[in-house]
């Protein structure tokens, strides 16, 4: 094979996308290229320098990561007799360079994809081909925040049309309302895994359904029933035109759940009875849900719902009310709106929610479709998420792990390796944590220059660095920490124990609270008291929420208990030996044991019925911990000017945190306790 043919291979497989050597080798081949296009590897290859190519170094290192590729592509993860399992979410959060991902729900896809293939388990994905993905975001000069949607080129990046034996692009269809669709679909394979991404937008449809399958979460009520019903009833069309039958279907989250209509449909269509068909859907059948608020779930008005599925609940020879009941907790109530949540739990055999406090919530909120169970008892359980640590992990922790930990990635499961972070040295602890920081710091430095609005940026490479990355829904509240602007502006004004802040977050476009707390956000860091050291990044994706989690010294994280289901970003801080100090809302009652970060009030003070009582109080409590322990402890130096306390909590949260908070750890719970039957 030549150099070129084992490029074009490695490229067109986001295996890439978790291999660092592979990733360095192909920014190596054209590093502007690779920069201009967004991180896009398979630009970088496109427009390879002569010079780069022939250069006998680079062959060899072709060579080698050609052959770890395959390796990895040919050696068993362990797992390949689970059950087969088809995966379906609306997004996919992969690598920068594939913007079909707006928040959590998608980087957690991505990484349990990822960590699918790791362990071999035989899992299929399904999703949009978001060609205009989730909005790229700039700010005005005001700190208004704009929305760009840049369609990707499908030839410059690692999809290909999924085709019959013949090479022919395979089509299916599905009717939303009385209007055919066609679909095809991109396939996209992370390591071992194969993703399957839908599309309508090609010269088979009218331009307006063209347009139906482009851009994540836009649009009105009707565009996302119509997207939901190509995403669960297409989607399985299509997996039966490739010939493919599973096992086992996971709905992660509700968008996708028509999937068990069709699935039904087949069923019907075979004779079987109504009550038999529905059983055996069901078996089939797992559901994920992440949404702690009852308002949040995905929802469509009855005359909406019947007009798009018309002709589908005729192929399915049901009455109105009677398809209506699926998504209805009480069928009889003609007001109650189609719930896709309803839907996914009736037709599933298990279901569960993504941290333990959140499992309980769900178990609550759902107790109405159990009427003779208690709370407690409502079939609902919980696999706490974990993150892709080869995903996150940035180069500097490998190396960090590879010195101390010796082969850590494959004995990541065996709690020895990680305890062997009681011998590593304070100093090499403290030497990887500045050296992290630094290298976040001279990145935002950068970041700050290229974006729309400059800014004028002073970070101290020494000091305490707080960060806060996420969506900015209005429950994270993202303010919070400016509550008291003289409080805050007193800490930021201590010059012997200096403390900066880096924010970065979306809101969604409708989202007018959520763009008027980037707005303040920005606003404050334009001013001078907060000197230089309150900065706001502009479009936050997976390129600088690697950095950020990397670098920061403390994770800041302060939803409105309990509406943060589980919450990821915290978690990939563990590895980086980054702090969590978080109201204890998601995961994180599960992590926190005292010693390995900090907890903004007990699990039992925060829950209020009024926000404006709530608000305050925690805000309260967030100022008491900063200014008494965390900026305290950061400073406590001694004599060789280390914080021996601090990089206790750092060598504790590393220790217990990095491997339970994985997607390693999540996948084989999922294999465990959901995906095998009986379990
Ligand atoms: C991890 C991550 C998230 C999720 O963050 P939460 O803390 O779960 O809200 C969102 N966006 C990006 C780009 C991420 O990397």
């Amino acid at each position: 094979m030549t150099t070129r043919e084992q490029l074009h291979e490695i490229s067109r497989n986001l295996w890439w996308s978790w291999h660092p050597e592979a990733l360095s080798l192909l920014k190596r081949l054209n590093r502007d290229a690779y920069k201009a296009s967004g991180n896009n590897p398979i630009v970088a290859l496109n427009l390879a320098k002569a010079d780069v190519l022939s250069d006998a170094q680079v062959q060899a290192d072709v060579d080698t990561v050609y052959r770890q590729f395959r390796d990895y592509m040919e050696s068993p993860g362990g797992q390949e007799h689970a059950p087969k399992t088809a995966y379906f979410c609306m997004e996919y959060g992969l690598h920068e360079s594939l913007p079909f991902y707006s928040g959590g729900l998608g980087i957690l896809a991505g990484d349990h994809t990822k960590a699918a293939s790791d362990v071999g388990l035989p899992l299929t994905a399904v999703g949009l081909f978001l060609r205009d993905g989730y909005f790229r975001q700039y700010f005005d000069k005001t700190g208004s925040q704009h929305d760009d949607y840049p369609a990707i080129d499908s030839t410059q990046h690692a999809v290909e049309l999924a085709t019959d034996a013949n090479g022919d692009p395979i089509t299916v269809t599905v009717h939303v309302g009385h209007r055919e669709v066609f679909l095809r679909a991109w396939k996209v394979c992370v390591g071992k895994t194969v993703l399957y991404l839908l599309d309508t937008d090609f010269a088979a449809n009218p331009f307006d359904i063209r347009f139906l399958s482009r851009r994540l979460y836009q649009g009105d009520r009707s565009t996302r029933i119509q997207q939901e019903i190509i995403l669960g009833i297409g989607g399985i069309r299509l997996l039966r035109a490739l010939g493919e039958s599973f096992d086992v279907h996971h709905m992660n989250e509700g968008h996708c759940a028509f999937l068990t209509l069709e699935l039904l449909r087949e069923r019907l269509e075979r004779g079987e009875s109504r009550s038999d068909a529905e059983e055996a859907v069901r078996q089939q059948c797992v559901f994920t849900t992440h949404t702690p608020v009852i308002a949040g779930h995905d929802r469509f008005d009855a005359g909406l719902f019947n007009f798009s599925m018309q002709v589908i609940r005729e192929s399915l020879h049901m009455s109105e009310f009677d398809l209506l009941a699926y998504g209805r907790v009480h069928p009889n109530d003609f007001n109650e709106e189609f719930t896709m949540t309803v839907l996914g739990l009736k037709l599933s055999r298990k279901a569960n929610g993504v941290s333990k406090l959140h499992g309980s919530v769900a178990r609550h909120q759902w107790q109405s479709l159990y009427p003779s169970l208690k709370p407690d008892e409502v079939p609902i359980t919980h696999v706490t998420n974990g993150v892709h640590l080869p995903t996150w992990a940035a180069p500097a922790s490998r190396s960090f792990l590879d010195v101390h930990l010796g082969s850590w990635e494959k004995d990541r499961e065996r709690q020895e390796t990680w305890d062997r972070l009681s011998q590593v040295s304070d100093k090499s602890i403290w030497e990887y944590r500045t050296r992290l920081r630094a290298g976040l710091i001279s990145f935002v430095n950068d970041h700050v220059r290229t974006q729309t609005m400059s800014q004028d940026a002073r970070l101290d490479r020494e000091a305490l660095t707080i960060g806060f990355a996420r969506r900015f829904a209005t429950y994270k509240r993202a303010p919070l920490l400016f509550t008291d602007l003289e409080r805050i502006t007193r800490l930021f004004e201590n010059a012997d124990h200096p403390i900066q802040v880096i924010y970065a977050g979306k809101a969604h476009p409708q989202d007018e609270g959520g763009k008027d707390f980037i707005q303040q956000i920005f606003e404050l860091s334009h001013r001078p008291e907060f000197n230089g050291r309150l900065i706001f990044l502009e479009n936050y994706n997976m390129e600088v929420g690697r950095k950020l989690i990397s670098g920061c010294d403390v994770w800041l994280n302060n939803p409105r208990r309990p509406m943060e289901a589980s919450g990821t970003s915290g978690q990939k801080i563990a590895i980086h030996g980054g702090l969590n100090l978080s109201i204890p809302d998601g995961w994180w009652p599960e992590g926190y044991d005292g010693t390995n970060g900090w907890s903004i009030g007990s699990n039992a003070s925060h829950e209020y019925e009024d926000p404006s009582v709530q608000d305050p109080r925690d805000a309260v409590l967030l100022y008491e911990k900063l200014e008494n322990e965390v900026i305290p402890l950061f400073y406590e130096r001694n004599s060789s000017g280390r914080p021996e306390k601090w990089i206790q909590m750092v060598r504790s949260a590393m220790t217990g945190l990095t491997y339970s908070f994985s997607a390693h750890r999540m996948i084989k719970d999922y294999i465990r306790d959901i995906y095998t039957k009986g379990s």
